[in-house]
């Protein structure tokens, strides 16, 4: 899409952290006129001082309708701002459309697009793949839920801040999809921090190892942006591994629903709740090396 040639809503975004403030500045240098709210007044300070317009409440923001993007941790923080007392559901104007960016529970989106839509209010799901050089690069993988008509109005707002949109279904679809990838992920680390665990455990060059791999059939995303991470031993987030766990968490859920066995996923879930239990919920996803050093005892 040709996004010099496109006119865009203004958007009212809502939740400027690691993610959501590159999103931000790539909307803005999109042209899209953006407002933003966060919860935390020194986000707020420091969102004015780079010159971008914030407002200072949730209802506020919801007060003018259009386009609204949330980029939030997870479902209750979601539910807070679509569907609490001062939630967009009832604040926006009828004809608003919201955009859910964050990963959370597919029922909680199927659910609250139904209560905007009493309002005529609606909502799409849009979580993201990518990582914080996805946002910032504007480069993210968005896989989007709701009815063909709120996509096509969401779309050109998307390709603000991504390259591969898709829309994957209805309401709750592209929270299916996020989740498939989140399982992928934490599939990917591990594996990744178990080869680097063998092969130090042999005295191979780790350095040479991922460059090995990286041409081959074992190439990944991961090896070839948290890899060096690893390498560096360089634990910083990123992705929380807290936020990681929020994920597998969403999985095994919707695995659990339907009844479906995924060992995989329950081996990843364990390894990092044992990350967790060591106290690095706080840091980057890839810390998960560290679990690796505890079993094979190189801590
Ligand atoms: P974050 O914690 O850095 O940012 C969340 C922001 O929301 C914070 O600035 C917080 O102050 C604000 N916030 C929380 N509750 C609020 C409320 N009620 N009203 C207004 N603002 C509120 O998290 P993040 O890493 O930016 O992740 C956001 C979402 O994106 C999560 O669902 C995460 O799983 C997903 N995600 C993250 C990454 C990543 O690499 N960090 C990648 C893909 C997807």
């Amino acid at each position: 899409m040709d996004k010099a040639a496109t006119t865009f809503e203004a958007v009212t975004f809502i939740g400027a952290g690691v993610m959501g403030l590159p999103m931000v500045r790539n909307l803005r240098k999109a042209g899209v006129e953006v407002r933003v709210f966060d919860v935390k007044p020194q986000t707020r300070a420091a969102l004015e001082a780079e010159g971008i317009a914030t407002v200072s409440s949730l209802a506020e923001a919801g007060a003018t309708g259009g386009v609204v993007v949330t980029m939030l941790p997870d479902t209750p923080d979601v539910r807070a701002v679509v569907a609490g007392t001062d939630g967009l559901a009832h604040r926006l104007p009828a004809g608003s459309l919201v955009i859910d960016m964050s990963t959370i529970a597919p029922a909680a989106e199927r659910e609250m697009a139904a209560l905007a839509a009493e309002r005529d209010i609606a909502m799409v799901d849009a979580p993201v793949s990518g990582g914080v050089v996805g946002a910032i690069n504007g480069t993210l993988s968005i896989m989007a839920g709701g009815t063909a008509e709120a996509f096509a109005r969401a779309r050109p707002v998307l390709a603000c801040m991504g390259t591969s949109i898709l829309h994957a279904g209805e309401s709750g679809a592209g929270q299916v999809f996020k989740m498939c990838n989140q399982l992928m992920v934490a599939s990917h680390i591990q594996a990744m921090c178990e080869a680097f665990a063998l092969a130090r455990s042999h005295g191979a060059d780790l350095e040479l190892l991922r460059e090995a791999l990286r041409g081959g059939a074992a190439g990944s995303w991961m090896l070839d942006n948290l890899g060096p991470k690893v390498l560096a031993r360089d634990d910083t987030a990123g992705f929380r591994i807290d936020l990681q766990l929020k994920d597998l968490r969403l999985a095994n859920d919707a695995a659990f629903e339907k009844g479906v066995p995924l060992p995989g996923l329950a081996l990843a879930t364990t390894l990092y709740l044992e990350a967790r239990a060591h106290g690095e919920g706080g840091n980057g996803n890839q810390a998960l090396f560290r679990t690796f050093d505890r079993l094979s005892n190189q801590a």
